[in-house]
């Protein structure tokens, strides 16, 4: 299989893994309460993975990385935070802020950029080499329940149905497979921008966007599970390297 065969085979994986989240969210109770560990252990994956994997392949293959790191960042930060007037991620429970279908809208529309890197980042990973994309494949796709859980909540909360929740999820399993899409119509040279750029977006989601409600849970326990997300990322990195 070629690179772009296996992106988009993983990355229709990843893509349906938002689709759970969203069937989470419309079947009401179901799985809720195992959500809060794929949220831990996808941050401590994903960190893993970013600062590995990503940061040093990224710095082999240009200059400007670490620049196109902080540009990544930087893209997601504006799309979910600073033109969204209301995202976090997890079970939406701020009802009467979100009652606005506005704020539906415009949580979408950052979380598609998001996913939109996320299938990029998965893109740019098997470009490099199948042990890299795989790697960053099960960072995606461990954080994808929750990316979709966290949309169809919004979507539920702002009044919409549960058609349009699940559509919601959907859509960003499709912006997910229209990122590795991207990276390959530009060509085999977008890896050396393709791969920086979603370092710095894999960045955000797993620092900015997960950590925060892994610190919300009261004890310890989440805290761990963020350290035994880093040591899956370890031990499958060492068993990809054989
Ligand atoms: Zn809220
Ligand atoms: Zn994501």
């Amino acid at each position: 299989m070629n690179p772009f065969t296996q992106s988009l085979a993983f990355a229709l994986a990843a893509a349906l893994a938002n689709i759970i989240g969203g069937i989470i969210v419309v079947s009401n109770k179901w799985a809720h309460k195992s959500l809060r560990y794929f949220i831990a252990l996808g941050s401590g994956f994903m960190l893993g993975t970013v600062f590995l994997e990503m940061v040093p392949e990224s710095m082999t293959l240009t200059k400007s990385a670490p620049l196109l790191v902080l540009v990544g960042y930087m893209i997601v930060h504006i799309f979910e935070h600073t033109f969204a007037s209301h995202l976090h991620f997890g079970e939406e429970i701020h009802h009467d802020e979100l009652m606005n279908p506005a704020v539906g809208i415009s949580a979408l529309v950052g979380m598609l950029v998001h996913t939109f890197f996320d299938g990029v980042a998965i893109g740019a990973g098997f470009l490099v080499s199948q042990g890299v994309g795989l790697l960053i494949f099960l960072a995606v796709l461990l954080h994808k329940i929750p990316d979709g859980f966290t949309i169809s909540s919004i979507a539920i909360t702002s009044g919409r149905s549960s058609r349009s929740a699940l559509a919601a999820a959907t859509s960003l399993g499709a912006s997910t497979l229209v990122g590795v899409f991207a990276v390959y119509l530009i060509g085999g040279g977008s890896v050396s921008y393709a791969l920086p750029i979603s370092t710095g977006s894999t960045l955000y989601v797993a620092a900015t966007d997960l950590m925060p409600e892994v610190n919300r849970e009261k004890g310890v326990k989440m805290a761990f599970v963020v350290f035994a997300g880093m040591g899956l990322f370890l031990l499958v990195r060492m068993m990809a390297r054989e």
